[in-house]
């Protein structure tokens, strides 16, 4: 993948860059994963969906082909991205971006593992890097190249004399040259990329149809469209012979017509069901989930739906029929507690929170939400469960901005103002907000004794730098 497909975060709505107007639990945290490049100018990040739920689905569709792969102990993670374009790509060797678009549109969970095995592809081939310094390199050479032909336009018009040179034609050629072989480049790639990864699915007893089935889809896509096509497809050119060189190779696939267990589909349809009740309008939520269709999934995505446009009240029992019909779902249970939480009944919330807690396999952002609800409950009596359950939280996960704020709130009642300090000051390093995560940071010092953990740490965010410019007037 090429850093062309860079997200536009300064067009995303504002509602999803602010974490406290979502629940968390499915929240659009501020990442601070990213190279500055890609930081909003705020010092936001991309807007990250955060899920126990899709990331426990994205990591058991990841794990066996990151082994396959030779990847297995290289600590790989999926980022969700909020956006509904269909994309997936790799920055670097440690993380894989996939927007919420291409779990939307990905009907089976081999078609979105033929994703991740291809882009663990590009991971396993090195060509991150490879790539990068490529791109890094010709980019120098076309603007040289450009430079070359400006240069020539100016020679050009300042003097007649020039036109006649047989040097100019020359001089225009780089630019050409290196985006021809840029291209070739590329599509090298993408081919080593599909044959590692049907590699990863033979290795795995997957079907290679969902990946060949997605891509015949872009290469479809590519004959109608240029322009506004989705970023996958910009990012991984799709030409003809690459469509025919992976309809020969898929053929290999031994697995071809094998389906996805009907347990995987359905936990894939949830998740669907899920991000499109959460993303979407409730309207478009009941258009795409009608009334007559009574498919768990459609009950989830309608249950969803209707707790974000009428509270607890309009979704309770469809949330508890979800739990009758399904009662060793930890999911429907964090749903109901994210629903009663957000509904101003944060006490009522815990027991179905602790119950998710204990039932999903890594309830890590589950448990994040019950420290939430326990703040929120305002009962003393939980201040000190909640300030342990956050402070796990938060050493797993340093970057969930919203758990370290409750933190923070929740060690303030217990009196604990220099790490209520400390927690406040590194919860604006994850906003972006340098300054006031400084000014934080020198009361914290104040308060911790010099030379203790929590002073070393707020030390290390006095001696910050402010973000170029941040100092300027407005
Ligand atoms: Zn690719």
């Amino acid at each position: 993948m090429m850093t062309a497909t860079t997200p536009k975060t300064a067009r995303w709505p504002q509602r999803f860059t602010r974490p406290l107007a979502l629940p968390l639990a499915f929240a659009m945290a501020a990442s601070v994963m990213l190279p500055a490049k890609a930081q909003a100018p705020q010092g936001r990040g991309l807007p990250i969906i955060r899920d126990a739920e899709t990331e426990q689905l994205l990591r058991e569709y990841t794990q066996p082909i990151l082994r396959a792969a030779g990847l297995g102990k290289q600590n790989i993670r999926i980022v969700i991205i909020n956006d509904r374009s269909f994309n997936a790509f790799v920055a670097d060797g440690h993380r894989i971006f996939i927007n919420a678009g291409a779990l939307m549109e990905s009907e089976t969970p081999n078609q979105i593992i033929g994703v991740i095995a291809h882009e663990a592809g590009h991971i396993a081939g090195g060509h991150l890097s490879r790539l990068r310094e490529q791109i890094s390199k010709a980019e120098t050479q076309m603007i040289v190249g450009m430079l070359l032909g400006v240069g020539a336009m100016v020679a050009g018009a300042s003097s007649r004399n020039v036109g006649g040179n047989p040097g100019l034609a020359a001089m225009t050629l780089p630019q050409e040259m290196v985006k021809r072989s840029l291209l070739a480049y590329v599509r090298t790639q993408e081919d080593q990329a599909d044959r590692a990864a049907v590699k990863f699915l033979n290795a795995t007893h997957q079907s290679a149809k969902g990946m060949s089935d997605t891509f015949k889809r872009f290469a479809d896509q590519s004959l109608f469209l240029s322009r506004g096509a989705d970023p996958y497809l910009q990012s991984h050119p799709m030409p003809a012979e690459r469509v025919a060189n992976l309809t020969d190779l898929a053929k290999t696939n031994p697995y071809w017509d094998k389906k996805d267990p009907a347990a995987l589909q359905q936990r894939h349809d949830l998740m669907r069901a899920k991000l499109y009740g959460f993303i979407d309008r409730p309207d478009a939520v009941l258009r795409r989930y009608p009334m007559q269709d009574t498919s768990l999934a459609a009950r989830y995505a309608r249950a969803i739906a209707g707790y974000r446009a009428a509270g607890v009240r309009g979704s309770v029992n469809q949330i508890d029929e979800l739990i009758k019909a399904q009662p060793g779902n930890p999911y429907f249970y964090e749903l109901k507690g994210q629903a009663l939480m957000e509904s101003g009944r944060a006490a009522e919330a815990l027991a179905p929170l602790r119950h998710a807690a204990q039932k999903a396999p890594n309830p890590l952002l589950i448990q994040a939400m019950l420290g939430q609800a326990m703040v929120a409950t305002n009962e003393p009596k939980l201040t000190k469960e909640a300030v342990a359950i956050l402070k796990r939280v938060v050493t797993r996960e340093p970057e969930l901005t919203e758990a370290l704020t409750q933190l923070a709130m929740a060690y303030g009642r217990t009196g604990a103002l220099a790490d209520a300090d400390l927690a406040s000051a590194q919860a604006a390093v994850m906003r972006g907000d340098i300054r006031t995560a400084r000014l934080l940071a020198e009361r914290a010092k104040k308060r911790f004794p010099v030379g203790s953990p929590g002073w070393i740490k707020a030390d290390d965010i006095v001696g910050m730098k402010l973000p170029a410019g941040a100092g300027a007037p407005r």
